[in-house]
C-alpha cells in the first residue's frame, strides 16, 4: 500500500513528465506551422510541402521538404533549425533557405532558374517573368534579407524588373548599379 504522500509525489512526477512530452510535441507542431506559413508566404504551397519534422539528439530540428516543381533543384531537402531560435528567427531562416533551395527570383519573388556562372561570384537568373539577368551573389543574398525587413523594397525590385524588360542584352546587377539602371553586357 502506498501512503498518501508517496501517491502525491508519484502524481507530481507523472504530471511533470507529461508536461515535458507536450512541450516537445508542441515544438514540432509549431515548426510545422511555421514551415507551412513560409511556403504560403513564398506562394509555393502548390509545389512544395513539409514532409516531416524531426529532432536531433542535440535538440536541434530538421524540417524535411518535398518539391514537386518540374524543374526542381532538389526533389527533397531539409532545413536545420537551432533549438534556441525564436519563432521569428526560425521563420526568417526558413524563408531565406527556401528562396535559395527553390530558386526564387530576387526581383519578382517567383520561381526561376538560377545558376552560378563558371569561375565567377555572379549568378545567372532565368525568370519567366523578369527574363534573363546576371547578379552578384552577395547582392542576391542582400536582397533576400531585405525583402523581409525593408519597407518598399518589393516595389523597388519590381521597377528594376521592369527596366530589365526594356534592356537589350543581359543585364548585370551589382551592389552599385541595381537601384539605378542595369548595366548591360554584350552577349
Ligand atoms: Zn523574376
Amino acid at each position: 500500500m502506498f501512503r498518501r504522500r508517496e501517491i502525491v509525489a508519484m502524481l507530481g512526477f507523472l504530471g511533470a513528465h507529461e508536461k515535458l512530452a507536450i512541450m516537445v510535441k508542441l515544438e514540432a507542431v509549431q515548426l510545422r506551422r511555421l514551415a507551412a506559413g513560409a511556403l504560403a508566404q513564398l506562394n509555393v504551397q502548390d509545389t512544395t510541402a513539409v514532409i516531416d519534422i524531426h529532432e536531433l539528439p542535440d535538440g536541434s530540428w530538421f524540417v524535411d521538404f518535398e518539391d514537386r516543381f518540374p524543374e526542381t533543384r532538389f526533389p527533397a531537402f531539409a532545413i536545420g533549425i537551432e533549438p534556441d531560435w525564436s519563432a521569428d528567427e526560425a521563420s526568417g531562416m526558413l524563408r531565406r533557405e527556401l528562396r535559395d533551395k527553390l530558386w526564387i527570383c530576387p526581383l519578382c519573388q517567383r520561381r526561376a532558374r538560377i545558376r552560378r556562372i563558371v569561375d565567377s561570384e555572379d549568378l545567372r537568373v532565368d525568370c519567366d517573368s523578369c527574363g534573363r539577368f546576371e547578379i552578384e551573389s552577395a547582392l542576391l543574398e542582400e536582397l533576400r534579407s531585405a525583402i523581409d525587413s525593408t519597407d518598399g523594397i518589393a516595389d523597388e525590385l519590381a521597377q528594376v524588373a521592369e527596366r530589365l524588360g526594356s534592356t537589350d542584352g543581359i543585364a548585370h546587377l551589382s551592389a552599385e548599379n541595381w537601384r539605378l539602371s542595369a548595366k548591360t553586357q554584350p552577349r
